[in-house]
């Protein structure tokens, strides 16, 4: 877990990132988690990307694994009774999370088209279980209860490395060259 500021990431982070993606990955300030091989998970982007277009969605989770199991949890339908659990004490941590998450972005820059804006249904709703994995996996366990629960149930833990081998050799040939 990590939160900014952020060591910058290194040309291996970013071709990482890039194969995860499946494109070049783009305004990455940060990598904000990673996989217990070392693997970046989850990127911080620009807050405003080099083209101009603002980005609320500071932690993006980038793991095709991780990625791929929070879909399923999508697909089972877990969303609404993730929702159903933002009452009391949860509610008012989901808020505080959504506090949290703005202020860390903000600490890189302040984007006047997003501000209270944060990412994932934030501050009263579940609408993107990826996004609130990212969060919980760069903000450490305690912070947003609906990612770390989506975490917990889900088939991938950050503790144990589902990274695809062949690829990371093949790339580290390639940048050796
Ligand atoms: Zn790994």
């Amino acid at each position: 877990m990590t939160r900014p500021p952020f060591d910058a990431p290194s040309p291996e982070d970013i071709a990482t990132v890039s194969r995860q993606l499946g494109r070049p990955a783009r305004d990455v300030v940060g990598i904000a988690a990673r996989c217990v091989c070392g693997a970046p998970t989850v990127v911080s982007t620009r807050p405003r990307l080099s083209d101009g277009t603002p980005f609320p969605t500071f932690y993006y989770l980038t793991h095709p694994a991780a990625t791929a199991a929070v879909s399923t949890l999508e697909a089972e339908g877990q969303m609404p009774g993730f929702a159903a659990l933002l009452v009391g004490e949860v509610a008012e941590q989901y808020r505080a999370a959504h506090e949290q998450y703005i202020a860390d972005r903000e600490s890189i820059a302040v984007v006047d088209e997003i501000a209270g804006i944060s990412a994932g249904g934030m501050p009263d709703r579940v609408k993107c279980l990826h996004a609130l994995v990212g969060h919980a996996l760069a903000a450490g366990p305690g912070v947003n209860p609906i990612g770390d629960l989506a975490l917990e149930r889900s088939a991938w833990s950050p503790l144990v490395c589902e990274c695809v081998p062949e690829v990371s050799t093949v790339s580290t040939s390639a940048e050796a060259s």
